[in-house]
């Protein structure tokens, strides 16, 4: 490590003779961002290098950061990956699937999610379509709260269908969207 200008923040109790071939890691990229990769080899050159795979974040695939992915959201791909100092690796990260995202009680630094697969070559998705919720029609964000609607059992966000915070705190709250109150209004028309 000495000599070594850009040390990330290491956390605490790593300790790089831990890694191993598939270890996810957060690396510190050069613009101080946290990148995450996988590591996939070991060679020493001129010091300890290790070959790494990066997960994309959002910013870097075709179309950019949309409203829909989540803060700790992470494409993997198999295309891109170099070699570089085991130094530039400051801890363990996990990367975890939306499911088990959404399951966690509590969200650490270094917990991401990951429901894409993503080929930096040609700009596709596998799967190439997620599904959809809300009025807005827009793949799940874990970082949005949502309600889900009694009758029906879709899920809004609370932003888009005018629910507060602090209604969904009432004490046997329920929510019903609007196209199952209109249903329920006029129980006799079909649906439009
Ligand atoms: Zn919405
Ligand atoms: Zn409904």
């Amino acid at each position: 490590m000495r000599g070594d200008k850009k040390k990330g923040p290491l956390k605490k109790g790593f300790d790089p003779s831990q890694l191993e071939e598939g270890s996810i890691v957060s690396v510190n990229g050069e613009d101080e961002d946290i990148y995450i990769a996988e590591v996939l080899e070991f060679e020493s050159k001129g010091g300890p290098q290790v070959k790494l795979r990066w997960f994309y974040k959002p910013e870097d695939v075709v179309y950019g950061r949309q409203v829909w992915h989540g803060s700790k959201e992470l494409f993997k791909q198999t295309q891109v990956s170099d070699w570089n100092s085991v130094h530039s690796v400051t801890g363990f990260c996990k990367v975890h699937t939306l499911e088990e995202y959404q399951d966690l009680d509590l969200v650490e630094e270094d917990d991401y999610f990951c429901r894409q697969a993503y080929k930096p070559n040609s700009g596709e998705f596998v799967p190439d379509i997620v599904p959809v919720f809300c009025v807005c029609e827009t793949p799940y964000n874990p970082d949005r709260p949502m309600v889900e609607c009694e009758d029906c059992s879709d899920w809004f966000h609370w932003s888009c269908v005018g629910v507060r915070s602090k209604d969904t705190r009432r004490r046997g709250y329920t929510y019903t969207c609007t196209s199952c109150l209109m249903k329920k209004a006029s129980p006799d028309t079909s649906e439009i």
